[in-house]
């Protein structure tokens, strides 16, 4: 796996300095976060519209992880969990036949939903960064629940944060049918990260900014492990993996990624 130590500060302010700091973000006032669990017992029995996948889709999603391992995925726990999720009922229904394809897909709202690929490699590395069983892990960018599902096979809860209403409300009729007790789905900005959740034993975000905002380097747990994306002084897209200990940060910079801007507030 490539794996660059760049010469370059790539504004992880608080990773130079040892310590992390506890300065406040100067970021505009942000509405309040909304909590809105998944439904519990009782509720979301509908069986989902998108049933027209022609095959049998655990055979298909088998043959998903049979790539996903031939392509350098070793963790088991990671593909046990992406091999348990319905990937074809978090997207349209014109788009079904691709849903297990290495290939991102459009979520509406202009969002996508990573490729498999993606998902897997970031998982593995978190996973990797706690070495074993995830307890709370917050997630940027919701979208339509997907990585969210995959993330209840392997931490004790999910906070799953999404700036968009719409895709906040297609992520939670998304989950319904799965009745993960253990995944929170909150409409808020997730820049601000969700504090009363903290400390996370990981952090994961689906949407690249400039820089790591601070609040998630202060909501990580140490020893926990951050994995996001991230735009480099050269231009491009990076996956950036962030590790707190008790000395202070230690960041990697790993190969190029494709991600939707991170961008604050909510609409
Ligand atoms: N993990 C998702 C992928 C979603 S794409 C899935 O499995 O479907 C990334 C998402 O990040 C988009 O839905 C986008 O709206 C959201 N996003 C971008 N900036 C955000 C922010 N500041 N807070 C919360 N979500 C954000």
């Amino acid at each position: 796996m490539k794996q660059q130590r760049p010469a370059f500060p790539i504004q992880l302010d608080s990773l130079s300095g040892g310590q992390p700091k506890s300065k406040p973000v100067a970021a505009p006032p942000r509405p309040a976060v909304k909590a809105l669990p998944v439904p519990t017992k009782g509720q979301g029995l509908t069986p989902s519209p998108r049933q027209g996948l022609g095959m049998d889709s655990a055979a298909v999603r088998a043959r998903m992880v049979q790539k996903l391992a031939q392509g350098g995925i070793q963790d088991a726990v990671v593909l046990q969990a992406m091999g348990a999720v319905e990937r074809h009922r978090f997207v349209e229904t014109a788009l079904v036949n691709q849903a297990y394809e290495d290939t991102s897909l459009p979520i509406g709202l202009g969002q996508t939903i990573s490729k498999p690929n993606v998902v897997a490699r970031m998982l593995a590395l978190l996973r990797e960064g706690a070495s074993g069983q995830l307890g709370r892990v917050l997630e940027i960018g919701t979208g339509c629940g997907y990585q969210a599902a995959v993330l209840s096979h392997m931490a004790s809860e999910v906070y799953s944060m999404e700036r968009l209403k719409g895709l906040h409300e297609k992520a939670r009729d998304n989950l319904r049918t799965f009745r993960l007790h253990n995944v929170h789905l909150l409409l808020g900005d997730g820049m601000a990260g969700f504090a009363k959740g903290a400390p996370y034993a990981a952090i994961i975000a689906a949407a690249g900014g400039h820089n790591i905002p601070q609040p998630w380097l202060d909501q990580l747990a140490i020893g926990g492990r951050l994995v996001a994306p991230m735009v480099t002084p050269a231009g491009h897209q990076a996956l950036v993996v962030v590790d707190k200990t008790a000395q202070g940060f230690q960041q990697q910079v790993l190969e190029n990624v494709h991600f939707v801007p991170l961008k604050s507030g909510i609409s």
